[in-house]
């Protein structure tokens, strides 16, 4: 535990990490064995109990960067999440969950759970007495996300927290969207923090991976099911992770800069009818964001003006790419009309004020003159298509 007192960038370039014993290199070795003795040794090491040294290295890691006992790196987010759910619930149980979650986890708990037999609810709200509105008997888990996708909402930590205490249920949160940068839940009484390390952990658009932190015991919990699921993560794999994230503090922190820079700006854009950004002081969660983050992320989301064309327009940009996933060095957008909400209805997606027009901005390392600049001269073409149609 002495180690999570050490600052952020050290914690992410040294902590865990393997001493090269033989030659005394700089780096952790890579151990790609998938075999082991099992005679005279301390721990039977195998991939899939996810302990062979360069996992149990990272996992280190991780649970320092999230102030947490213990922690385990899965293949992909959605296997850290899965496993996390079903390794607190069981036939008869049921779970509150945030009404605006990632879309992957959506599909999991309305496409499977019922053959589980773990009912479920989702909150009308994101206040805290939304939340205790929804709870029943057999209630053993609540699950958040905060900042939410991609509206960027934000979920009291705290007020969640002592809701579930006061009930005797499991508090679970997606910390993706903040990474450990910016927002440590366990400090705030939130139980299991789970992590897509595809995002900002990774941090370059090359590594799929998840990561969950929390109490050795409740760790044990997930374990014992995560190694009959069998969702661990290979080991070359978990070597460049290791390497990604001794970057994702000065990364993370550039993203932070950016990203409240190139938010000002849209919301200075008289072409750019609204911005969702938590740093943003007209953000309605702005007050519950600062309490809980040290920076206020890299993900913002605005709204073009109805009359211009989203799909033109992110085909205009020529720096920023058009792309499905997020929290990479390079800045990307999304149309959440047109990929991880097309199956919604239109009134639906009004319902969660999703506007066509909206787009999901994931902004990089760039420099930021260098991304206003693209957003104008994309603005400028989607113009120029409108006055030839007229
Ligand atoms: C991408 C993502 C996930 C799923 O992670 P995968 O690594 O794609 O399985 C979960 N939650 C959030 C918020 C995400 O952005």
């Amino acid at each position: 535990m002495a180690q999570n007192k050490k600052g952020l960038n050290t914690v992410c370039t040294h902590t865990g990490e393997l001493e090269d014993k033989t030659y005394k290199g700089a780096i952790s070795p890579l151990y790609m064995s998938t075999s082991y003795a099992f005679e005279d040794v301390d721990v039977k090491r195998y991939p899939r109990y996810f302990n062979t040294p360069n996992q149990v290295g990272l996992a280190i890691k991780i649970a320092a960067l999230e102030h947490a006992e213990a922690a385990l790196i899965f293949g992909s987010g959605m296997a850290a999440i899965s496993t996390s759910l079903l390794a607190f619930l069981r036939a008869g149980d049921h779970i509150v969950l945030q009404k605006t979650l990632y879309g992957g986890t959506y599909n999991l708990v309305t496409e499977e759970f019922e053959k589980f037999g773990i009912s479920y609810s989702f909150t009308d709200g994101l206040h805290a007495t939304d939340f205790e509105e929804k709870i029943q008997n057999n209630t053993k888990v609540i699950y958040i996300e905060t900042p939410s996708n991609p509206l960027l909402t934000i979920t009291d930590l705290k007020a969640v927290a002592e809701i579930s205490k006061k009930h005797g249920i499991v508090s679970m949160i997606d910390n993706t969207f903040a990474s450990p940068v910016n927002q440590n839940p366990l400090d705030f009484g939130i139980d299991v923090v789970i992590h897509s390390a595809t995002k900002y952990m990774g941090g370059h658009s090359d590594i799929c991976a998840g990561a969950v932190a929390s109490s050795e015991e409740n760790m044990q919990q997930i374990f014992h099911l995560a190694k009959n699921l069998g969702g661990s993560l290979s080991d070359y794999t978990v070597w460049l992770l290791e390497r990604s994230i001794k970057t994702m503090g000065i990364r993370v922190r550039a993203q932070n800069q950016n990203a409240q820079r190139m938010a000002e700006y849209l919301l200075s854009n008289e072409d750019i009818d609204a911005v969702y950004y938590p740093g943003l002081p007209s953000h309605p969660d702005h007050e519950i964001a600062k309490s809980q983050m040290k920076g206020f992320g890299g993900m913002l989301s605005f709204e073009l003006k109805p009359k211009f064309d989203a799909s033109k327009f992110q085909k205009s940009l020529e720096l920023i790419k058009p792309s499905m996933s997020l929290a990479g060095v390079e800045s990307t957008t999304l149309s959440p009309t047109l990929t991880s909400h097309s199956l919604l209805s239109a009134e639906e997606r009004k319902r969660q004020g999703i506007a066509d027009g909206l787009i999901r901005f994931s902004v990089g390392i760039e420099e930021t003159e260098d991304l206003i600049h693209d957003i104008e001269q994309a603005l400028r073409k989607v113009k120029e298509a409108i006055k030839l149609s007229i």
